[in-house]
């Protein structure tokens, strides 16, 4: 085979180390792309596929795109989920010998991009590393935009599924064991948009790990990170950084606080509930319109709304937290002209936390430098008007905020009010801010007095009436005579070009006063640009301190907007328990309430405890309100665990340390599961992962299968729920089948409640009130007759509704006697979600196993056989 050019050998060198990315392959002034990058790039971006001679017998096939327009394409590309290296010219070209150097300088990842035109500057851009052994995982989580930087430990598969959820990476990197785990890695690319890979296995090296993370957050020793407890979590977040620096070549100073929490810190919500009850995007269309954040978002800084999405996705558990944000938001509605003055005043924020990474990865242009400057200006105000509150949680912010006012003097004095975007171009600074930057301005400003005043002189001298001086970029300034006056030039005019029509000449003078100019100009030029690095590094100095600002800001803004949000809707401070009382008074549903007209929602009361009343049946007709009152129910008490007010007009919250919801049904036919298998995977998750604490929420259970399966079903689970030495949590049960109701007085805890129609003639009136007691008909013809199914078809489902009415069915359940029994016959086995009932049987059997009684021989006989068996 020929062999290739020697361009084509060096590029083949690059790629061959980058061979997961795109190679944009910097040639003059376009990154070109060859083989099976362009054959990619070229269909994914839509442009133009062409070829280059590469010494072989066939030519290169090459596409590119221009430099200085190269973010459209890139950003493109990331948001397809590929990844990018940036190969650039190391020399000049001109003053290269040989082939020009070059080096990937950066490699741009969907979880390391920063482009500020496809970030949604409201949410987080997360990447994560999980590394995974024995069903257990280190996870670490980082946003490169912020420096925000998280490690924690999960003990199972399902767990890290629900954590994915919760932070909705666009990447992730992990060992192989995390991508052998089991968890649908098809579904989480092509639904969730994430882009998975694995890392190098020398990134989970304990000792590289520990170097890497006292390197990053500069500690002697990681004993104190709390890091050490769980050896995963020092190989994810070890890793993670590892990857950080191969990907962005760069010092990553603003990542310098890494938090270890555990999941148990807050909330557990599983990713079926999260998604269920719409918190951050609606189930359908994810929108942000219809959810729970649409209505509790009225943030004025980016930040902000990047905080109140954290708060949401992790109501918290602990009372003396919730009542800090309480306190928090009880001054703020007490205070509105105060908080709306607050509000104002952040109106002028950017997004500091953002503007900051950039001062420090020293990618900050001036335009970035006057957001930075606009964005402090009023802090001082903003650190009086706090002075007015006292709770703990508003003064925490206020000893947060630093005025920053000598940061502002200095770009004051320092940027031009309409500065350029591009650093290398002058025009940055104001006069008065450096000496020698006046002098150099004055040179051009004079020189062009200079040049006018030459040019009338020679004018006068020479008698050419149109005489004129004129500049160029390839011949500078020159005199241009047109060709009738060409007889009145005098020797002392030196030829430097002839045109058609005039020529061009130069004089010594001239050129004397044009090396002065452009001197001073190019000076000029490189006196800003190094001026301007030594300024963002002076910058670029104070992070801590901005960061620390930012971050007050943030939480600042969020309050503001519960504070604003609660008064604007009427919600009320709940009261927080720990005796696991939920009393809603008057009730509404935050989302639903805002979509209907005013005060065309119907209230209703929630009450619930650990004892009596710890499941509700609730029993009505289709379209009668069911779903409407139990979401309402969670959100009320997850709102109230965010910290914010609630939508009622009392409510009474007992702490939950989890929410379930089984709502409708869905088929995941991607995860090969049919709608009833995963109706059920999620009711068995939840009677497995449910304690007395948690409030589970369940929506028609047993719908998808037979009246008689679906019926038995349904009512074991509430059986076994309602058994507080097994479960015992708090539970809003909607069912259609009304024979349920006969739990009532058969089990203690269970009560019936149904919401209440009234009957007009065929048809049926929706009262959306809540009230004791069940019902026995779900009017579901009359329902499909509102919703347009045919009169005949209407019609005919009467008849064989009547003929159908089955009053046998009551009775025998009348008949059967509820069981408190449920003590497992031998350890009860869960049929794994990520793996076959045979595999969970094959690990429990070893589990069994009684290993001090085998000899070696019958060991091995009997691995045997476990092999056989998962053949
Ligand atoms: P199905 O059994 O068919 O699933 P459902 O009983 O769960 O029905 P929902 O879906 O909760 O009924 O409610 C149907 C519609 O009724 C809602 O979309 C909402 O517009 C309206 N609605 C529900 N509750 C109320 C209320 N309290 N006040 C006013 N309108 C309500």
């Amino acid at each position: 085979m020929a062999a290739l050019t020697p361009m084509m050998a060096q590029y083949m060198e690059v790629k061959n180390q980058y061979k997961d990315c795109i190679l944009f392959y910097r040639l003059g002034d376009f990154y070109e792309m060859f083989f099976d990058d362009a054959l990619t790039a070229s269909r994914e971006l839509e442009i133009t596929l062409t070829g280059r001679d590469c010494g072989q017998e066939e030519r290169a096939p090459m596409c590119g795109v221009p430099y200085h327009a190269c973010d459209i394409y890139l950003n493109k590309l990331i948001e397809k989920g590929y990844k990018v290296a940036i190969c650039e010219q190391m020399e000049d070209p001109k003053l290269a010998k040989g082939i020009v150097k070059r080096e990937v300088i950066r490699i741009v990842t969907p979880g390391t991009n920063m482009s500020q035109a496809i970030l949604d500057e409201t949410r987080n851009n997360y990447l994560m590393c999980i590394f995974g052994c024995n069903d257990e995982y280190g996870v670490a989580v980082c946003d490169i935009t912020t420096g925000e930087f998280r490690s924690c430990h999960i003990s199972s598969t399902s767990k890290l599924y629900d954590e994915i959820n919760k932070y909705s990476p666009t990447e992730i990197i992990g060992n192989e064991v995390f991508l052998s785990c089991g968890l649908n890695f098809d579904y989480m690319k092509e639904k969730m948009k994430i882009t998975i890979s694995e890392a190098p296995s020398h990134y989970f090296n304990d000792d590289t790990c520990e170097d890497f993370i006292k390197r990053q957050f500069k500690v002697g020793s990681i004993d104190g990170l709390g890091i050490d407890e769980q050896e995963d979590m020092l190989l994810s977040a070890g890793a993670l950084l590892q990857y950080l620096h191969e990907t962005q070549k760069n010092s990553l100073d603003h990542i310098n606080r890494i938090d270890i929490y555990s999941i148990e810190d807050f909330m557990i919500i599983d990713s079926s509930s999260r998604r269920n009850l719409e918190l951050t995007e609606t189930l359908r269309d994810k929108q942000k319109r219809g959810s729970l954040l649409w209505v509790l978002d009225k943030t004025k800084t980016a930040m902000g709304a990047r905080m109140l999405r954290n708060m949401i996705e992790q109501p918290l558990i602990h009372k003396d937290d919730i009542e800090a944000r309480l306190d928090a938001i009880t001054e703020l509605n007490d205070s509105v002209i105060t908080r709306d003055e607050l509000r104002e005043y952040m109106n002028t924020i950017y997004d500091l936390e953002r503007l900051m990474t950039r001062i420090s990865l020293r990618t900050a242009n001036p335009r970035d430098l006057l957001a930075f400057k606009t964005s402090i200006q009023l802090l001082p105000f903003i650190i009086q008007l706090l002075g007015e509150f006292h709770s703990d949680e508003l003064t925490e912010i206020r000893d947060g905020i630093d005025d920053l006012q000598d940061l502002y003097d200095l770009l004051d004095r320092a940027i031009v009010d309409e500065p350029p975007i591009l650093i290398r171009e002058g025009g940055i600074f104001k006069d008065g801010y450096l000496e020698d930057i006046d002098t150099l301005k004055n040179a051009t400003t004079d020189g062009k007095n200079w040049i006018a005043e030459l040019e009338a002189r020679e004018k006068e001298k020479t008698g050419i009436k149109n005489l004129k001086i004129k500049f160029n970029k390839v011949f500078g300034y020159y005199f241009d005579v047109t060709n009738s006056y060409k007889s009145l030039v005098p020797d002392y005019f030196i030829r430097k070009q002839t045109l058609a029509n005039s020529e061009r000449y130069t004089t010594e003078e001239l050129d004397r006063l044009a090396g002065v100019i452009l001197g001073s100009s190019d000076k000029l030029v490189a006196l800003e640009y190094n001026t301007y690095v030594e300024l963002r590094d002076t910058l670029a100095a104070e992070l801590t301190r901005v960061q620390r600002t930012a971050h007050s800001i943030a939480m600042l803004d969020a309050l503001c907007s519960l504070s604003y949000v609660a008064v604007a809707n009427g919600y009320v401070r709940p009261e927080i328990n720990t005796d696991g009382v939920i009393d809603i008074k008057d009730g509404r549903h935050p989302v639903v309430e805002k979509m209907l007209n005013n005060d065309m929602f119907i209230t209703n009361d929630t009450y619930l405890n650990n004892h009596e009343s710890r499941i509700s049946i609730i029993t009505g007709p289709n379209m009668a309100g069911k779903s409407t009152y139990m979401r309402q129910t969670a959100l009320i008490v997850l709102m109230a665990q965010v910290g914010s007010f609630v939508p009622a007009a009392s409510a009474n919250i007992g702490i939950c340390d989890r929410i379930f919801t089984r709502v409708g049904a869905s088929d995941d036919l991607a995860s090969g599961q049919s709608t009833f298998m995963v109706e059920m995977s999620e009711v068995a998750n939840i009677l497995r992962n449910a304690t007395k604490n948690s409030l589970l929420i369940l929506d028609e259970i047993g719908r998808g299968t037979s009246t008689y399966d679906g019926l038995a079903i349904a009512w074991a689970v509430v059986e076994y729920i309602s058994n507080s030495e097994l479960l015992g949590a708090k539970t809003l049960f909607a069912t259609h089948y009304h024979e349920l109701t006969e739990l009532e007085g058969k089990l203690s805890a269970v009560n019936n409640y149904c919401i209440a129609v009234k009957e007009d003639g065929d048809d049926i009136v929706f009262l959306r009130k809540i009230v004791k007691g069940g019902a026995d008909r779900s009017y579901g013809i009359q329902v499909a007759k509102l919703a347009g199914v045919p009169d005949v078809v209407i019609a005919r489902a009467n008849e064989i509704c009547n003929q159908l009415i089955d009053k046998d069915i009551t009775t025998k359940l009348k008949e059967i006697k509820v069981t408190n029994d449920f003590k497992p016959k031998k350890e009860d086995t869960q049929m794994s979600m990520f793996g076959s009932l045979a595999e969970s049987q094959v690990i429990e059997d070893i589990k069994c196993v009684d290993l001090s009684n085998m000899t070696p021989m019958k060991a091995l006989l009997y691995l045997n056989e476990l092999q056989e068996r998962l053949k």
